[in-house]
C-alpha cells in the first residue's frame, strides 16, 4: 500500500506532481483521501416537483436548440430540458464544449440546484452524471480533473483490497459496534447504500477522532515547565485605569484567568475566543503589561502585515505610556531595519516585539521572552516554540481567535489548550438588523439600496463560490457584478473583487471602496475583505442558503462598525436556519446551532486541515461521536498500561505525533 502512485494506470509524471503537491504520495494516502460529500443520485425528482432552493437529481431529455450568449468574460450556455412533467431551462457558465455535446433529444442525468431566474425555476450549473447511486465528490486537486481523480481512487482501492490491517483493539470495535476497516474504506468511497456509508463513516471517524485526541493528550502531558511571571495585583487595576474605556465583565474575567496562568509554574497554553469586536486586543495588551511588570519580554504575532501594523500603532498608544518600548518586525523592513530590530530584541531594548511570522522564522534571539501572543489562530508548532524559548523554560502562550467554536468541538480541536471565552460586547454597539429576502422581494431590496446610497452609505455584495471546479471560481460574483452594473443598479458605482484577480487590481478596487469612490463592492468569500469600512452599512449575501450559519455571522460582522443603523440581507427563501440567524447575534449560540444542524464537519477546518485525513470534515459524523471518542480517550489515558490503551497510544503516536509536532500550539 505504500507503493508510489505512479503504479496506477493513468497517473503520469504531470499528475504525479499534482498529487504530490496535494500531499498524496502513496496508494495508501490516496485511499485515505476521502470524499468531501456524496451526491444522492439514488432517487430522481420529477421536474414539476422541483422548487427553488432544492438540490436534486433529475432524469431529462434535451428539448430544442442550445443557445450561447456572451456577457463580458462570461459565456452562458442555455438549453431547455423536459421529462414529460415540465420543461425547464438549464444554465452553465463558461463551458464552451457543452454546446457540441447537447443535441436535442439527448438523455441526461443532471444533479444540481434549482434557482429562481427571471421568473423561471432554473437549474444552474448542474453536474452531468452517468450513473445513479451515492456518488462521491472529492475536494479539488489542482491539475487533476474530477473524473480522473475518481478513477485513480478506484484503482488505488483495488490495489489495497483486503489489506487494511484492523489496528483498533477488538474489544473497542465490539463495544462501539464498528465495522471492519476494509469494508469501511471501500464504502467510504463507493458506498453500496446509505447504511453501508454510515457504518463506514462512523468507523473511520471514530478511529481518527480517538487517535487524534490521544495524541493531543500525549503532547500536553510532556514536560511543560513554563516561565513563571510574578506581579502585583495592583498592576491589573493600573492597566484598566489607563484605558479610555471601562473593561467589560468578560474582559475582566478572562484577564483574571490569564493572570493565574502567568503566575503558575505550568506554561500557559490558553485560547481566548470572542466575537469580532469583543475587545480581545485589550486583553492581550493587559497580559503584556503584566509580563512587563514581572520583568519579562513579550512577542505579539499577527497573521498579516496589515494587522501587525495595526497592533503596533495601538500598542504605541496604549503600552508606551506605561513605560514599555514597543517595536515592529515584519518582512517588508529593509535589511538594515531587520538587523536593528534583531539587535533591539536580543538586547532587551524592546520590551514588546510586534510582527508577523518573521518574529519566529528569522532566528530572532530574545532577551527574556516570557509571553507570546498570537492573533487570529495564528498557530505555530513545538519546534518553533523551542526556537522561541531560551535554554530554560517555555514562554507562556496566548492565542486569540475570533471564530466561536462550541465547547464540545473545542475540546477536540484544541484539547491541548485551555479556553477562555469573551462572551460580551462592549456597550454602545447597534446590532445589525438581519432580514431574509426571498426572490419576490428582490426589487424592493434594490430600492432600499438606492436610498441608502443616496444617504451616502455603502454596500457589500457577497456571492458564494461554485464548488464544482476551480476554473469557474469567481463566476457567480462576476455574473452578479454584470447584472448590477448593466441592469439592476446602473446608476451606482460598483466594484468587483474576486480571488482570480491580480493583487494590484484587487487592492485598487478595495481602495476605491474604502475611500468612498465606489458605492457597492461585489466579492466572493475567498478574498478576505481586510478593509474596515465603517461607512458600509449594508451587507447583501447572495444564495445565503449555501453558507454555514457561522460563516454568515462572520460576514454580517463586516457591517455595524459605525454608529449608523446597519443591515444584513440574506437572499434566500426563508428556512429555520436563516430564521435562527435573524434571531440572534451571539456567535457561540450560532456556532452551536450550526453544529447541531449540519454536524461538526463544517466547523472543522483551520486546525484539522493537514492533520486529520482530508475529508474527515464530512466524516466527523455527529456530536455524539465527538463525545464518545472524547470520553474513551480520557478513559484510555487514565490507565495507560492496559493492553488496549497501550495499543491505541502506540497507534496515535504513529499516526499523529509528527503532524502534531508541527501544528500544536504550546
Ligand atoms: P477584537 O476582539 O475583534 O480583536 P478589538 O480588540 O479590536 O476587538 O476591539 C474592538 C474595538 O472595541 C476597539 O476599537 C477597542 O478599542 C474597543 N473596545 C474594546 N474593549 C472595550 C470596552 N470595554 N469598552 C468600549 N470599547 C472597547
Ligand atoms: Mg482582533
Amino acid at each position: 500500500m505504500d507503493i508510489s502512485l505512479s503504479k496506477i494506470k493513468g497517473i503520469g509524471p504531470a499528475r504525479l506532481k499534482a498529487f504530490e503537491a496535494a500531499g498524496i504520495h502513496t496508494v495508501r494516502e490516496l485511499v485515505m483521501f476521502l470524499p468531501r460529500e456524496y451526491r444522492d443520485l439514488t432517487r430522481t425528482v420529477p421536474l414539476c416537483e422541483l422548487k427553488p432552493g432544492d438540490t436534486a437529481a433529475v432524469r431529462v431529455k434535451v428539448a430544442g436548440e442550445v443557445h450561447e450568449r456572451r456577457a463580458r468574460r462570461l459565456l452562458i450556455t442555455k438549453l431547455y430540458v423536459t421529462d414529460g412533467t415540465e420543461t425547464l431551462p438549464v444554465l452553465w457558465y463558461n463551458q464552451p464544449w457543452l454546446k457540441k455535446q447537447m443535441a436535442p433529444g439527448r438523455e441526461l442525468l443532471l444533479y444540481g440546484k434549482a434557482e429562481h431566474k427571471q421568473g423561471y425555476v432554473t437549474l444552474v450549473s448542474p453536474a452531468i452524471e452517468s450513473a445513479e447511486g451515492l456518488i462521491p465528490v472529492y475536494r479539488n486537486i489542482a491539475g487533476i480533473p474530477p473524473k480522473a481523480l475518481k478513477s485513480s481512487v478506484e484503482a488505488a482501492l483495488k490495489i489495497c483490497e483486503g489489506q487494511w490491517p484492523d489496528e483498533l483493539p477488538e474489544s473497542l470495535r465490539r463495544r462501539y459496534g464498528l465495522c471492519e476497516r476494509n469494508f469501511a474504506m471501500r464504502n467510504a468511497h463507493f458506498p453500496l447504500n446509505r447504511e453501508a456509508l454510515e457504518a463506514a463513516r462512523r468507523r473511520i471517524a471514530f478511529e481518527e477522532l480517538l487517535l487524534y485526541q490521544i495524541a493531543l493528550r500525549l503532547f500536553r502531558s510532556t514536560g511543560r515547565e513554563g516561565v513563571r511571571i510574578d506581579f502585583d495585583d495592583a498592576e491589573l487595576e493600573a492597566f484598566w485605569s489607563r484605558l479610555p474605556f471601562e473593561p467589560t465583565n468578560a474582559q475582566r474575567r478572562v484577564l483574571m484567568e490569564v493572570a493565574a496562568d502567568l503566575r503558575s509554574r505550568k506554561a500557559m497554553a490558553r485560547m481566548v475566543q470572542g466575537d469580532v469586536g469583543s475587545g480581545k486586543t485589550a486583553i492581550a495588551f493587559a497580559a503584556i503589561a503584566l509580563a512587563h511588570a514581572g520583568g519579562w519580554q513579550s512577542a505579539l504575532m499577527a497573521p498579516t502585515e496589515v494587522l501587525a501594523r495595526q497592533h503596533y500603532e495601538a500598542a504605541q498608544r496604549i503600552l508606551e505610556p506605561l513605560g514599555m518600548k514597543v517595536g515592529l518586525l515584519v518582512g517588508s523592513l529593509t535589511p538594515k531595519q531587520h538587523r536593528l530590530a534583531h539587535e533591539a530584541i536580543a538586547s532587551g531594548e524592546w520590551d514588546v516585539a510586534i510582527g508577523t511570522h518573521a518574529l519566529i522564522t528569522e532566528g530572532v534571539e530574545y532577551h527574556r521572552l516570557g509571553l507570546v501572543v498570537t492573533d487570529e489562530q495564528h498557530r505555530f508548532g513545538v519546534r518553533q516554540r523551542t526556537s522561541l524559548s531560551e535554554k530554560g523554560d517555555a514562554p507562556n502562550v496566548l492565542v486569540m481567535s475570533a471564530t466561536p467554536i462550541p465547547r464540545t468541538l473545542s475540546l477536540i480541536l484544541y484539547g491541548d489548550l485551555d479556553i477562555s471565552i469573551v462572551n460580551e460586547l462592549p456597550p454602545g454597539r447597534t446590532p445589525v438588523a438581519t432580514r431574509i429576502v426571498p426572490e419576490a422581494r428582490r426589487e424592493d431590496m434594490y430600492d432600499f439600496l438606492r436610498r441608502e446610497v443616496a444617504k451616502g452609505r455603502q454596500v457589500y455584495f457577497v456571492c458564494p463560490l461554485v464548488e464544482e471546479s476551480e476554473a469557474v471560481e469567481a463566476l457567480p460574483a462576476e455574473a452578479v457584478y454584470e447584472d448590477l452594473r448593466t441592469n439592476k443598479l446602473p446608476e451606482l458605482r460598483i466594484e468587483l473583487v474576486h480571488g482570480r484577480m491580480k493583487a494590484a487590481d484587487k487592492d485598487a478596487a478595495l481602495e476605491r471602496f474604502r475611500t468612498g469612490e465606489a458605492d457597492v463592492l461585489v466579492s466572493t468569500t475567498v478574498i478576505e475583505v481586510g478593509v474596515n469600512v465603517p461607512n458600509a452599512t449594508v451587507m447583501v449575501i447572495e444564495n445565503a442558503e449555501r453558507f454555514g450559519l457561522a460563516q454568515l455571522h462572520q460576514l454580517r460582522g463586516r457591517v455595524g462598525r459605525g454608529t449608523e443603523e446597519s443591515w444584513c440581507f440574506l437572499m434566500a427563501e426563508p428556512n429555520t436556519r436563516l430564521r435562527f440567524l435573524r434571531s440572534t447575534t451571539d456567535g457561540f449560540r450560532i456556532a452551536e446551532k450550526d453544529m447541531e444542524l449540519r454536524g461538526p464537519g463544517e466547523l472543522f477546518g483551520t486546525r484539522q486541515s493537514g492533520t486529520l485525513t482530508a475529508g474527515i470534515g464530512a466524516l466527523a459524523g455527529d456530536t455524539e461521536l465527538l463525545k464518545l471518542t472524547h470520553d474513551e480517550a480520557k478513559a484510555l489515558m487514565a490507565s495507560p498500561d492496559d493492553a488496549d490503551a497501550r495499543a491505541v497510544i502506540a497507534l496515535a503516536q504513529e499516526r499523529f505525533a509528527d503532524k502534531l509536532r508541527d501544528v500544536a500550539v504550546n
